[in-house]
Protein backbone atom coordinates (compact mmCIF):
# COMPACT_ATOMS: atom_id res chain seq x y z
CA UNK A 1 0.00 0.00 0.00
CA UNK A 2 0.99 3.02 -0.72
CA UNK A 3 2.16 6.44 1.87
CA UNK A 4 0.86 8.83 0.23
CA UNK A 5 -2.83 6.69 0.15
CA UNK A 6 -1.97 5.34 3.46
CA UNK A 7 -4.50 5.12 5.76
CA UNK A 8 -4.20 7.35 9.00
CA UNK A 9 -5.92 6.42 12.20
CA UNK A 10 -2.98 4.99 14.43
CA UNK A 11 -2.91 6.20 17.96
CA UNK A 12 0.23 7.55 19.82
CA UNK A 13 0.97 8.61 16.04
CA UNK A 14 0.66 12.31 15.25
CA UNK A 15 -1.32 13.14 12.23
CA UNK A 16 -1.30 16.67 10.39
CA UNK A 17 -4.00 15.05 8.21
CA UNK A 18 -5.70 18.56 6.81
CA UNK A 19 -2.05 19.71 6.12
CA UNK A 20 -1.32 15.99 4.22
CA UNK A 21 -3.35 15.93 1.31
CA UNK A 22 -3.28 12.26 0.21
CA UNK A 23 -3.60 10.54 3.65
CA UNK A 24 -7.65 10.31 3.20
CA UNK A 25 -7.37 9.68 -0.58
CA UNK A 26 -8.85 6.67 -2.48
CA UNK A 27 -7.55 6.36 -5.92
CA UNK A 28 -6.89 9.37 -7.92
CA UNK A 29 -5.82 10.27 -11.07
CA UNK A 30 -3.33 13.00 -12.98
CA UNK A 31 -4.01 16.44 -12.26
CA UNK A 32 -1.99 17.52 -15.00
CA UNK A 33 -3.41 16.70 -18.25
CA UNK A 34 -1.51 15.78 -21.71
CA UNK A 35 -2.49 14.25 -25.42
CA UNK A 36 -1.36 10.97 -24.24
CA UNK A 37 2.32 11.38 -25.55
CA UNK A 38 4.03 12.84 -23.18
CA UNK A 39 7.12 14.75 -23.72
CA UNK A 40 9.80 14.32 -20.98
CA UNK A 41 12.88 16.69 -20.19
CA UNK A 42 15.51 15.06 -18.03
CA UNK A 43 18.17 17.99 -17.00
CA UNK A 44 21.54 16.51 -15.15
CA UNK A 45 22.39 19.13 -13.07
CA UNK A 46 25.40 20.93 -13.48
CA UNK A 47 28.57 20.35 -15.66
CA UNK A 48 31.60 21.32 -17.59
CA UNK A 49 33.45 24.13 -14.87
CA UNK A 50 29.92 23.66 -12.61
CA UNK A 51 30.66 20.98 -10.58
CA UNK A 52 27.87 20.57 -8.57
CA UNK A 53 28.73 18.91 -4.71
CA UNK A 54 32.36 17.62 -4.31
CA UNK A 55 31.60 16.10 -0.87
CA UNK A 56 30.83 12.44 -2.08
CA UNK A 57 34.72 12.30 -2.45
CA UNK A 58 34.64 9.90 -5.40
CA UNK A 59 32.91 11.71 -8.11
CA UNK A 60 31.91 15.37 -8.83
CA UNK A 61 28.47 16.00 -8.44
CA UNK A 62 27.70 16.55 -12.52
CA UNK A 63 29.33 13.12 -13.32
CA UNK A 64 26.67 11.50 -10.72
CA UNK A 65 23.91 13.49 -11.90
CA UNK A 66 24.80 12.39 -15.81
CA UNK A 67 24.85 8.76 -14.84
CA UNK A 68 21.47 9.06 -13.23
CA UNK A 69 19.95 11.18 -15.72
CA UNK A 70 21.12 8.77 -18.43
CA UNK A 71 19.91 5.53 -16.97
CA UNK A 72 16.66 7.39 -16.37
CA UNK A 73 16.42 8.57 -20.17
CA UNK A 74 17.73 4.72 -21.39
CA UNK A 75 14.85 3.33 -19.01
CA UNK A 76 11.71 5.85 -19.69
CA UNK A 77 12.37 5.30 -23.31
CA UNK A 78 11.67 1.66 -23.11
CA UNK A 79 7.50 3.15 -22.60
CA UNK A 80 5.49 3.67 -25.83
CA UNK A 81 4.45 6.94 -26.25
CA UNK A 82 6.28 9.27 -25.21
CA UNK A 83 9.75 11.00 -26.27
CA UNK A 84 12.16 11.84 -23.44
CA UNK A 85 15.43 14.43 -23.99
CA UNK A 86 18.44 15.07 -21.88
CA UNK A 87 19.63 18.93 -21.64
CA UNK A 88 22.92 17.39 -21.84
CA UNK A 89 24.76 14.81 -22.46
CA UNK A 90 27.91 15.67 -22.73
CA UNK A 91 30.38 17.37 -19.93
CA UNK A 92 29.49 21.35 -20.33
CA UNK A 93 27.94 23.85 -18.28
CA UNK A 94 24.18 24.99 -19.83
CA UNK A 95 22.64 27.97 -18.30
CA UNK A 96 19.44 27.60 -16.55
CA UNK A 97 17.88 29.76 -19.26
CA UNK A 98 19.14 27.38 -21.85
CA UNK A 99 18.06 24.48 -20.29
CA UNK A 100 14.58 25.56 -19.90
CA UNK A 101 14.32 26.97 -23.38
CA UNK A 102 15.11 23.76 -24.55
CA UNK A 103 12.46 22.05 -22.94
CA UNK A 104 10.54 24.50 -24.87
CA UNK A 105 11.55 23.92 -27.83
CA UNK A 106 11.14 19.98 -27.28
CA UNK A 107 7.01 21.10 -26.34
CA UNK A 108 8.31 19.36 -22.72
CA UNK A 109 5.52 18.29 -20.27
CA UNK A 110 7.32 17.95 -17.25
CA UNK A 111 11.62 19.15 -16.93
CA UNK A 112 13.37 16.92 -13.60
CA UNK A 113 16.48 18.29 -12.94
CA UNK A 114 18.49 15.62 -11.52
CA UNK A 115 20.66 16.08 -8.48
CA UNK A 116 22.48 14.79 -5.41
CA UNK A 117 22.93 16.52 -2.06
CA UNK A 118 25.55 17.84 0.86
CA UNK A 119 24.67 19.88 3.93
CA UNK A 120 26.58 22.49 4.89
CA UNK A 121 27.54 20.77 8.38
CA UNK A 122 27.67 17.42 6.54
CA UNK A 123 24.59 16.24 8.81
CA UNK A 124 21.72 16.00 7.09
CA UNK A 125 20.64 12.61 5.45
CA UNK A 126 17.95 11.96 3.16
CA UNK A 127 16.03 12.65 -0.18
CA UNK A 128 13.93 15.29 -1.45
CA UNK A 129 11.68 16.43 -4.43
CA UNK A 130 11.81 20.82 -5.10
CA UNK A 131 8.75 21.91 -6.71
CA UNK A 132 6.84 25.31 -7.51
CA UNK A 133 5.64 27.24 -5.12
CA UNK A 134 2.09 28.48 -7.45
CA UNK A 135 -0.66 26.31 -8.30
CA UNK A 136 -1.10 24.06 -10.22
CA UNK A 137 2.77 23.29 -11.00
CA UNK A 138 3.31 22.85 -7.42
CA UNK A 139 0.52 20.23 -7.36
CA UNK A 140 1.67 18.19 -10.48
CA UNK A 141 5.05 18.55 -8.61
CA UNK A 142 3.34 17.10 -5.69
CA UNK A 143 1.80 14.11 -7.23
CA UNK A 144 5.35 13.13 -9.06
CA UNK A 145 6.80 14.18 -5.76
CA UNK A 146 4.85 11.38 -3.83
CA UNK A 147 5.47 8.58 -6.33
CA UNK A 148 9.66 9.23 -6.95
CA UNK A 149 9.86 10.02 -3.10
CA UNK A 150 8.10 6.67 -1.93
CA UNK A 151 10.47 4.68 -3.70
CA UNK A 152 13.49 6.16 -2.41
CA UNK A 153 11.12 5.49 1.45
CA UNK A 154 10.58 1.79 0.20
CA UNK A 155 14.39 1.40 -0.08
CA UNK A 156 15.29 2.74 3.32
CA UNK A 157 16.26 6.57 2.39
CA UNK A 158 14.62 8.62 4.96
CA UNK A 159 12.46 11.26 3.41
CA UNK A 160 12.49 15.10 3.97
CA UNK A 161 9.74 16.07 1.92
CA UNK A 162 8.46 18.03 -1.25
CA UNK A 163 8.91 21.34 -0.72
CA UNK A 164 9.01 24.69 -2.18
CA UNK A 165 11.64 27.61 -1.45
CA UNK A 166 10.91 31.29 -1.90
CA UNK A 167 13.74 33.61 -3.18
CA UNK A 168 13.91 37.19 -3.90
CA UNK A 169 12.38 37.00 -7.59
CA UNK A 170 10.28 34.05 -6.76
CA UNK A 171 11.34 30.70 -6.83
CA UNK A 172 14.89 30.56 -5.35
CA UNK A 173 16.06 27.74 -7.83
CA UNK A 174 16.67 29.22 -10.95
CA UNK A 175 16.05 26.27 -12.90
CA UNK A 176 12.52 25.87 -11.64
CA UNK A 177 11.86 29.72 -12.16
CA UNK A 178 13.23 29.51 -15.66
CA UNK A 179 11.40 26.23 -16.25
CA UNK A 180 7.50 27.29 -15.08
CA UNK A 181 8.40 31.26 -16.55
CA UNK A 182 8.03 28.78 -20.02
CA UNK A 183 4.88 27.73 -18.71
CA UNK A 184 6.61 23.94 -18.58
CA UNK A 185 5.83 22.26 -14.74
CA UNK A 186 9.50 21.47 -12.87
CA UNK A 187 10.84 19.72 -10.20
CA UNK A 188 14.09 18.81 -8.48
CA UNK A 189 14.86 15.26 -7.68
CA UNK A 190 17.83 15.18 -4.75
CA UNK A 191 18.34 11.91 -4.11
CA UNK A 192 20.39 11.42 -1.14
CA UNK A 193 23.46 13.04 0.51
CA UNK A 194 26.66 12.56 -0.45
CA UNK A 195 28.63 13.75 2.47
CA UNK A 196 26.41 12.00 4.83
CA UNK A 197 27.50 8.25 6.08
CA UNK A 198 23.95 6.78 6.39
CA UNK A 199 23.35 8.09 2.57
CA UNK A 200 26.53 7.30 1.31
CA UNK A 201 25.70 3.70 0.82
CA UNK A 202 23.17 4.43 -1.33
CA UNK A 203 25.59 6.46 -3.85
CA UNK A 204 28.69 5.19 -3.53
CA UNK A 205 28.62 3.20 -6.63
CA UNK A 206 27.82 3.61 -10.45
CA UNK A 207 25.10 0.38 -10.33
CA UNK A 208 23.52 2.77 -7.11
CA UNK A 209 23.32 5.70 -9.65
CA UNK A 210 21.68 3.42 -12.53
CA UNK A 211 19.15 2.57 -9.50
CA UNK A 212 18.17 6.06 -8.80
CA UNK A 213 17.60 6.59 -12.66
CA UNK A 214 15.72 3.61 -13.16
CA UNK A 215 13.95 4.03 -9.89
CA UNK A 216 13.05 7.56 -10.98
CA UNK A 217 11.94 6.33 -14.68
CA UNK A 218 9.58 4.15 -13.10
CA UNK A 219 8.10 6.87 -10.73
CA UNK A 220 7.07 9.11 -13.81
CA UNK A 221 5.79 6.33 -15.87
CA UNK A 222 3.49 5.90 -13.02
CA UNK A 223 2.56 9.45 -12.94
CA UNK A 224 2.28 9.62 -16.73
CA UNK A 225 -0.21 6.42 -16.64
CA UNK A 226 2.55 4.66 -19.40
CA UNK A 227 3.11 1.48 -20.40
CA UNK A 228 5.50 -0.76 -22.31
CA UNK A 229 5.43 -3.35 -23.64
CA UNK A 230 9.10 -4.28 -23.78
CA UNK A 231 9.11 -4.10 -19.96
CA UNK A 232 5.19 -5.76 -20.03
CA UNK A 233 3.50 -3.19 -17.60
CA UNK A 234 0.75 -1.01 -17.87
CA UNK A 235 0.51 1.85 -15.20
CA UNK A 236 -2.18 3.25 -17.54
CA UNK A 237 -4.70 2.78 -14.82
CA UNK A 238 -2.48 3.58 -12.11
CA UNK A 239 -3.93 5.88 -9.18
CA UNK A 240 -1.48 9.07 -8.31
CA UNK A 241 -2.13 10.89 -4.55
CA UNK A 242 -5.60 12.47 -4.40
CA UNK A 243 -4.96 16.14 -4.50
CA UNK A 244 -6.74 19.31 -5.63
CA UNK A 245 -5.07 21.64 -7.85
CA UNK A 246 -6.75 25.17 -6.85
CA UNK A 247 -4.40 26.13 -4.37
CA UNK A 248 -0.66 25.01 -3.45
CA UNK A 249 -0.18 21.87 -0.88
CA UNK A 250 0.37 23.47 2.30
CA UNK A 251 2.83 20.51 2.94
CA UNK A 252 4.55 22.37 1.07
CA UNK A 253 4.88 25.36 1.83
CA UNK A 254 7.69 26.55 4.32
CA UNK A 255 7.26 26.30 7.95
CA UNK A 256 9.47 29.27 9.48
CA UNK A 257 7.91 28.77 13.00
CA UNK A 258 9.97 25.76 15.44
CA UNK A 259 8.14 22.52 16.65
CA UNK A 260 5.49 23.91 19.29
CA UNK A 261 6.25 20.99 21.92
CA UNK A 262 9.44 19.14 22.73
CA UNK A 263 9.54 18.04 26.06
CA UNK A 264 11.74 15.09 28.11
CA UNK A 265 10.91 13.22 31.18
CA UNK A 266 13.17 10.96 33.45
CA UNK A 267 11.97 7.82 33.40
CA UNK A 268 14.87 5.55 34.80
CA UNK A 269 18.33 5.20 35.29
CA UNK A 270 20.76 1.92 35.51
CA UNK A 271 24.12 3.11 37.60
CA UNK A 272 25.31 -0.04 37.13
CA UNK A 273 25.74 -0.42 33.13
CA UNK A 274 25.51 3.29 32.47
CA UNK A 275 22.41 3.90 31.32
CA UNK A 276 19.67 6.20 30.98
CA UNK A 277 16.60 6.38 29.77
CA UNK A 278 13.60 9.07 28.60
CA UNK A 279 10.33 9.60 27.38
CA UNK A 280 10.57 12.43 24.66
CA UNK A 281 7.68 13.98 23.64
CA UNK A 282 7.56 16.49 20.89
CA UNK A 283 4.57 17.91 18.31
CA UNK A 284 4.94 20.67 15.34
CA UNK A 285 1.85 21.81 14.89
CA UNK A 286 2.03 22.85 10.79
CA UNK A 287 4.67 20.20 9.58
CA UNK A 288 6.11 16.50 10.73
CA UNK A 289 8.85 16.04 12.93
CA UNK A 290 12.08 14.94 10.73
CA UNK A 291 14.91 14.51 13.07
CA UNK A 292 16.09 14.65 16.74
CA UNK A 293 19.32 15.36 18.52
CA UNK A 294 20.30 15.04 21.99
CA UNK A 295 23.21 16.81 24.35
CA UNK A 296 24.27 15.03 27.84
CA UNK A 297 26.63 18.05 28.27
CA UNK A 298 23.85 20.38 28.97
CA UNK A 299 23.59 21.52 25.53
CA UNK A 300 27.38 22.15 24.65
CA UNK A 301 27.34 19.69 22.57
CA UNK A 302 24.72 17.52 20.15
CA UNK A 303 24.78 14.23 18.94
CA UNK A 304 24.83 13.18 15.09
CA UNK A 305 20.79 13.66 13.54
CA UNK A 306 19.42 10.94 14.53
CA UNK A 307 15.84 9.97 12.14
CA UNK A 308 12.91 11.11 14.37
CA UNK A 309 10.89 7.81 15.29
CA UNK A 310 8.27 6.81 12.97
CA UNK A 311 8.58 9.96 10.63
CA UNK A 312 7.00 10.07 7.70
CA UNK A 313 6.66 13.27 6.35
CA UNK A 314 4.61 11.95 2.93
CA UNK A 315 1.64 11.45 5.23
CA UNK A 316 2.83 13.49 8.06
CA UNK A 317 3.00 10.91 10.92
CA UNK A 318 5.36 10.42 13.55
CA UNK A 319 5.76 9.26 17.20
CA UNK A 320 4.66 12.05 19.32
CA UNK A 321 6.15 10.34 22.01
CA UNK A 322 9.26 7.42 22.41
CA UNK A 323 11.65 6.45 24.79
CA UNK A 324 15.46 7.59 24.43
CA UNK A 325 17.85 5.58 25.78
CA UNK A 326 21.38 6.97 26.52
CA UNK A 327 24.19 5.06 27.60
CA UNK A 328 26.17 7.54 29.79
CA UNK A 329 30.22 7.16 30.25
CA UNK A 330 31.49 6.13 33.00
CA UNK A 331 32.51 9.33 35.42
CA UNK A 332 30.41 12.20 33.53
CA UNK A 333 27.24 13.27 36.05
CA UNK A 334 24.89 13.99 32.88
CA UNK A 335 22.49 16.95 31.77
CA UNK A 336 20.59 16.24 29.30
CA UNK A 337 18.68 18.22 26.51
CA UNK A 338 17.17 16.69 23.37
CA UNK A 339 16.39 18.91 20.38
CA UNK A 340 13.08 18.46 17.89
CA UNK A 341 13.73 19.22 14.47
CA UNK A 342 10.85 19.87 11.80
CA UNK A 343 10.99 18.83 8.28
CA UNK A 344 12.24 22.53 7.16
CA UNK A 345 14.77 22.41 9.99
CA UNK A 346 13.74 24.55 12.67
CA UNK A 347 13.98 23.28 15.70
CA UNK A 348 12.84 23.37 19.40
CA UNK A 349 15.30 22.26 22.83
CA UNK A 350 13.59 20.28 25.25
CA UNK A 351 13.21 20.95 29.30
CA UNK A 352 16.82 20.19 30.46
CA UNK A 353 17.37 16.97 33.02
CA UNK A 354 20.38 17.22 35.09
CA UNK A 355 21.70 14.07 37.05
CA UNK A 356 21.99 13.83 40.44
CA UNK A 357 24.30 11.48 40.48
CA UNK A 358 27.39 11.00 38.70
CA UNK A 359 27.28 7.62 36.48
CA UNK A 360 30.19 5.19 37.79
CA UNK A 361 30.37 1.52 36.50
CA UNK A 362 32.55 -0.52 35.24
CA UNK A 363 33.19 0.31 31.92
CA UNK A 364 34.95 -3.24 31.20
CA UNK A 365 31.80 -4.79 31.50
CA UNK A 366 29.40 -6.23 28.09
CA UNK A 367 28.66 -2.79 26.82
CA UNK A 368 31.65 -1.96 24.46
CA UNK A 369 30.88 1.41 23.53
CA UNK A 370 29.62 3.81 26.72
CA UNK A 371 29.89 6.98 24.32
CA UNK A 372 26.12 6.10 22.84
CA UNK A 373 23.68 3.91 21.94
CA UNK A 374 20.53 4.92 19.85
CA UNK A 375 17.88 2.52 21.25
CA UNK A 376 15.28 5.09 20.32
CA UNK A 377 12.13 2.63 19.60
CA UNK A 378 12.40 -0.29 21.41
CA UNK A 379 10.44 -3.15 20.73
CA UNK A 380 7.90 -2.70 23.62
CA UNK A 381 6.96 0.88 22.56
CA UNK A 382 6.11 -0.52 19.24
CA UNK A 383 3.78 -2.64 20.59
CA UNK A 384 2.53 0.31 22.77
CA UNK A 385 1.37 2.27 19.69
CA UNK A 386 -0.76 -0.27 18.86
CA UNK A 387 0.31 0.00 14.99
CA UNK A 388 -2.31 -1.77 13.17
CA UNK A 389 -1.79 0.01 9.56
CA UNK A 390 -0.24 -2.12 6.35
CA UNK A 391 3.28 -4.08 7.28
CA UNK A 392 4.61 -1.21 5.99
CA UNK A 393 5.19 0.99 9.28
CA UNK A 394 6.01 -1.72 10.91
CA UNK A 395 8.81 -2.20 8.44
CA UNK A 396 9.40 1.48 8.84
CA UNK A 397 9.58 1.46 12.39
CA UNK A 398 11.79 -1.51 12.29
CA UNK A 399 14.07 0.28 9.68
CA UNK A 400 14.10 3.46 12.17
CA UNK A 401 15.17 1.26 15.09
CA UNK A 402 17.95 -0.78 12.97
CA UNK A 403 18.99 3.12 11.14
CA UNK A 404 19.58 4.24 14.47
CA UNK A 405 21.50 1.07 15.87
CA UNK A 406 23.75 1.59 12.37
CA UNK A 407 23.97 5.36 13.61
CA UNK A 408 25.78 4.20 16.61
CA UNK A 409 27.89 1.75 14.66
CA UNK A 410 28.88 4.65 12.30
CA UNK A 411 29.65 6.69 15.61
CA UNK A 412 31.76 4.34 17.12
CA UNK A 413 33.93 4.11 13.66
CA UNK A 414 33.88 7.59 13.51
CA UNK A 415 35.60 7.55 16.60
CA UNK A 416 37.62 5.37 16.07
CA UNK A 417 38.69 7.14 13.19
CA UNK A 418 39.66 10.24 15.74
CA UNK A 419 41.45 7.66 18.28
CA UNK A 420 43.58 6.81 15.12
CA UNK A 421 44.36 9.86 13.25
CA UNK A 422 44.84 11.14 17.17
CA UNK A 423 47.62 8.43 17.45
CA UNK A 424 48.98 9.35 13.71
CA UNK A 425 49.49 12.98 15.23
CA UNK A 426 51.50 11.63 18.14
CA UNK A 427 53.46 9.65 16.01
CA UNK A 428 54.51 12.77 13.93
CA UNK A 429 54.74 14.79 17.36
CA UNK A 430 57.52 12.18 18.51
CA UNK A 431 59.28 12.09 15.14
CA UNK A 432 59.99 15.80 15.34
CA UNK A 433 60.83 15.29 18.61
CA UNK A 434 63.59 12.60 17.82
CA UNK A 435 64.55 14.97 14.75
CA UNK A 436 65.10 18.06 16.70
CA UNK A 437 66.98 16.25 19.39
CA UNK A 438 68.82 14.94 16.91
CA UNK A 439 69.99 17.91 15.29
CA UNK A 440 70.57 19.53 18.62
CA UNK A 441 73.02 16.70 19.41
CA UNK A 442 74.60 16.70 16.60
CA UNK A 443 74.98 20.21 16.76
CA UNK A 444 76.47 19.49 20.68
CA UNK A 445 78.70 17.25 19.63
CA UNK A 446 80.30 19.00 16.41
CA UNK A 447 80.66 21.87 18.72
CA UNK A 448 82.20 19.77 21.46
CA UNK A 449 84.70 18.27 18.47
CA UNK A 450 85.70 22.14 17.39
CA UNK A 451 86.16 22.83 21.18
CA UNK A 452 88.76 19.87 21.28
CA UNK A 453 90.28 21.05 18.49
CA UNK A 454 90.30 24.29 19.38
CA UNK A 455 91.75 22.86 22.50
CA UNK A 456 94.39 20.54 21.29
CA UNK A 457 95.61 23.25 18.93
CA UNK A 458 95.94 25.77 21.56
CA UNK A 459 97.90 22.94 23.26
CA UNK A 460 100.16 22.45 20.88
CA UNK A 461 100.81 25.70 20.40
CA UNK A 462 101.34 26.30 24.07
CA UNK A 463 103.54 23.19 24.10
CA UNK A 464 105.81 24.60 21.34
CA UNK A 465 105.65 27.94 23.12
CA UNK A 466 106.52 25.92 26.20
CA UNK A 467 109.75 24.35 24.14
CA UNK A 468 110.89 27.74 22.67
ZN1 LIG B 1 23.22 19.81 -7.57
Amino acid sequence: MKFCKAIPGILAIFLISFLMPGVNASAAGRLQSTDGNPVIVIDPGHGGENLGTQEGGIWDEKYMNMVTAQALYDELSLYDNVEVYLTRTDDRDVSFQERAAFAQSVNADFLFSIHYNASENHDLFGSEVWVPLSAPFNNYGYQIGCELLTDMQDRGLLVRGIKTRRGDRGEYYAIIRETVALDIPAAIIEHCHVDEDRDRGYCDSEEDLIQFGKNDATAIAKYFGLKSSVLNVDYSDYQLVDISDSAPIASTLRDETPPDVCRIEFSEADYDTGYLSFTVSAADYDSPLLYYTYSIDGGQTYSERKAWPGSDVLTGKYEDTFTLSLAVPSGTKPSVIVRAYNMFDPYTESNRYDSPEIFYYNETSESEEPEESGDNTPAGDENKSGDSDTGKDAANSASDASESVAVSGSAVAAEKQISFVTFLEICLVIVILLFIILLVSQGIAYHNRKKRRLQSRKDAGESRNQHR
